[in-house]
């Protein structure tokens, strides 16, 4: 069996073009949706990520402010652009771009954002209020894979579904929204037992481990969905946590790396700052962008 390859790149693309639709209707009512991208330091990666946000977020139609701070620059200072942000009606969403230098505390940054503004969905009420059932705003990795599993599988409910990593960036809301769709949801991590026993038994698996090829195509139960987050730099390019080219030849889809859950990322960061421009101006959730 040859797996059908999930071309997150195609659904990315269509993503932003509902996004563009969606945008311009809210600028025809006279509201520009505003996203704020803040980057402490000079992580080559982040500088990457974060032009690549800010030229997409120009893209849709949306205003984008950049923030820069040195490395050395004081928590307070952080915390001081955080709350003038808060405050800035034309900001929507506020993003400040992850890892942050180490003499930062992360949880007091991100709780210092508005929970309305947190368009990455980290600040610990839009934990809350996703475990919970309520409206929330969703970490855009984990509501990419969700997109891509629901166009794939249509209902989830009642699939047993395994996420292999418990980081509050992937991990734990993945499951969260895979629960909130009635999946049967294992979490996965280091110190699980069992492990490829546990992934045979999936109807979906979902790998954020941040190791290479680390998922072998064994593990992987025939037909099973495979949804590859992790983005790993080898001496052979990129790759993710699933053994592809193994696993591809078992599972019923799944997403390669590059060209997978990436390009969702992004996208679903747009579809955040929507969904936050229209609860700011009392209007519904736009369509299709939401959990
Ligand atoms: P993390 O390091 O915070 O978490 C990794 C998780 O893997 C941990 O919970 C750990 O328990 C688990 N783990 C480690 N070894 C394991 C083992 N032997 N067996 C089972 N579980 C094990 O990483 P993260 O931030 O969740 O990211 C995971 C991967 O996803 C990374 O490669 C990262 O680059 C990638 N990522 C991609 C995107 C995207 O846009 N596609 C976004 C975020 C993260």
């Amino acid at each position: 069996m040859t797996a059908k390859v999930i071309d997150g790149k195609a659904f990315a693309a269509g993503l932003r073009e509902q996004i563009k639709l969606q945008t311009a209707a809210m600028i025809a009512q006279g509201i520009t949706p505003g996203l704020a991208v803040v980057l402490v330091g000079e992580d080559p990666a982040s500088q990457v990520y974060v032009r690549s946000k800010e030229k997409q977020t120009r893209e849709t139609g949306m205003n984008s402010f950049a923030h820069r701070l040195s490395a050395e620059a004081p928590q307070a200072e952080l915390l001081a652009l955080i709350e003038q942000l808060n405050n800035d009606p034309a900001v929507n969403g506020i993003l400040v771009q992850l890892p942050l230098p180490a003499h930062m505390d992360e949880a007091a940054v991100i709780n210092a954002i508005r929970p309305e503004k947190d368009v990455d969905g980290f600040h610990i009420l839009n934990v809350g209020r996703l475990a919970t059932g309520q409206k929330a705003m969703v970490p855009c990795t984990p509501l990419g894979c969700l997109m891509l599993l629901r166009d794939l599988l249509g209902d989830l409910s009642g699939k047993s579904a395994v996420v292999i990593g418990r980081s509050n960036i992937v991990g734990k809301p993945m499951a969260q929204l895979l629960l909130r769709d009635s999946a049967t949801v294992t979490i996965a991590h280091s110190r699980t037992r069992n492990l490829p026993e546990l992934c045979r038994q999936a109807d979906i698996v979902v790998a954020a481990v941040g190791r290479p090829n680390f998922v072998q195509g064994d593990w992987i139960k025939p037909g099973a969905a495979v949804v590859d987050v992790g983005i790993n730099r080898t001496d052979d390019g990129l790759v993710g946590d699933v053994d592809f080219a193994a696993a591809s030849q078992i599972a019923g889809a799944i997403t390669p790396v590059p060209g997978g859950v990436g390009p969702m990322t992004i996208a679903c960061l747009l579809a955040s700052t929507l969904t936050a421009t229209a609860r700011a101006n009392g209007l519904p959730d736009p369509e299709g962008l939401t959990p």
